[in-house]
């Protein structure tokens, strides 16, 4: 298909995602960066209504963020049926261990899910995952997608909506009706960013509002712009937005919950922390032109005029689509015992969805290895046939 354009920013993972995606579509496309082309950035917010990325224009069609599903309405081709010996949900850490160690198990693996990275791709600097003193969250997943992309694993960008169990088979189902069978279901879902909950927010998501810095921060050069939250992940988005604009302000619903070491850098960097503040308002009908916040102690409300605002007010576990099929805890996470069974025999979990504490890289991609092992232990009793090891193919 001709004329297709993908507007970009250097860091952003979703756009190497739609770029990913074209290309496993044979779909030609001309790539923007709107990061340093300020007149690309003017137009793609003309055509898109946008302060986000990606953008895709093909035709009349704009596709905002990466969709999987109109992207597939767009350029996709349906896939096989096929049933599978292991699906997989997920394509963190966790989703993407797992699917090393079962296709070295030799089972017929699909991993389905809607990027690739999760979380992990937001971080800007990880510090803490063996073997790299340093590296980001985009050049870490780059290693993992590559190390699956060796093996013989078939990787599906698209949502999940429903798994349910027929007989002895998983049925995995996506809004573009496409439906993944399997004998095991190993679930890594992760968890999303909450969202504020304020009048107006899903119309100023991607023109002001954004849950994903890493993405859209380089279009905020030079202008002033709010960072909601009081832990690690806020401190980080903050010191970073600090790299493109001089005005930054951090708002805080209670007290800060960060480590000792981000207040430090924020006070160093001039970054503005409001303490026991809320935003309680956005204002802007094309995009967003200011907030208002409220001292919490005082309730004394003002005015801030900010192009952008930023969220990193926790996350919340991708369970929805479970709808029963497995035993849930109070937050909604996944209950699996210390080797990743879950309440249901044949389904597996691990990672940030389920109701292990640790929250980390390391302890998601540790614990996917863990589920696989496991689901190929049920994949081999049920079925009785032997798998063998996997080698690289490249
Ligand atoms: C800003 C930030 C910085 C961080 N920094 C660090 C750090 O420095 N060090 C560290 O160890 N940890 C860090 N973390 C935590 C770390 O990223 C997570 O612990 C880890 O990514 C969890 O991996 P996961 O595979 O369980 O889930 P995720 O990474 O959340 O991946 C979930 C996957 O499931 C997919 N998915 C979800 N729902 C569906 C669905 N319905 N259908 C299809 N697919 C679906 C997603 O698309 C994604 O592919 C950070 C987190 C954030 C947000």
């Amino acid at each position: 298909m001709a004329g297709v354009k993908v507007y970009t920013t250097e860091n952003c993972p979703y756009c190497r995602m739609v770029q990913a995606f074209l290309r496993k579509h044979d779909v030609e496309f001309e790539l923007v960066d709107v990061g340093k082309d300020r007149e690309a950035a003017r137009e793609m917010i003309e055509i898109s209504g946008q302060r986000g990325v990606p953008v895709t224009i093909s035709g009349d069609e704009v596709v905002v963020g990466f969709d999987a599903k109109r992207l597939r309405e767009l350029f996709g081709k349906p896939p096989e049926e096929l049933v599978h010996d292991a699906v997989i949900v997920g394509a963190g850490p966790a989703g993407l261990t797992a699917a090393v160690y079962c296709a070295r198990k030799l089972m017929r693996t699909v991993v389905v899910a809607e990027n690739v990275g999760g979380q992990a791709a937001w971080s800007w600097t990880i510090e803490n995952y063996m073997g790299f003193s340093t590296i980001s969250g985009e050049e870490l997943i780059k290693k993992f997608e590559e190390q699956v992309r060796g093996f013989q694993v078939r990787l599906e960008l698209e949502s999940v909506e429903e798994v349910r169990k027929e007989g002895e088979v998983f049925l995995t189902r996506t809004p573009s009706g496409t439906v993944y069978r399997s004998r095991t279901l190993i679930l890594a879902p992760g968890k999303e960013p909450k969202k504020l909950g304020l009048l107006g927010e899903d119309q100023l998501m991607g023109k002001g509002v954004s849950i994903c810095a890493i993405c859209d921060a380089p279009l905020y050069r030079g202008k002033p712009v709010a960072v909601v939250g009081g832990g690690n992940a806020a401190f980080q988005t903050a010191l970073e937005m600090k790299k493109f604009t001089d005005s930054v302000t951090l708002i805080v619903r209670r007290s800060l919950r960060c480590d000792e070491v981000y207040i430090e850098r924020a006070k160093e960097a001039g970054i503005r922390i409001l303490p026991h503040h809320e935003v309680t308002a956005l204002h802007g009908d094309a995009g967003l032109t200011g907030i208002t916040i409220r001292d919490r102690e005082t309730g004394e409300e003002t005015g801030l005029d900010v192009d952008g605002l930023f969220l990193a007010i926790g996350l919340a576990p991708n369970t929805g689509f479970l709808k029963g099929l497995v035993a849930l805890n109070e937050q909604n996470e996944i209950l699996i015992d210390e080797n990743g069974h879950t309440s249901v025999p044949g389904v597996f979990a691990a990672g940030d969805a389920t109701c292990v504490k640790a929250k980390q890289i390391i302890v998601a991609a540790g614990d996917g290895a863990k589920a696989a092992l496991e689901a190929h232990e049920y994949f081999e009793e049920l079925t009785g046939r032997p798998t063998e090891e996997q080698t690289v193919c490249r």
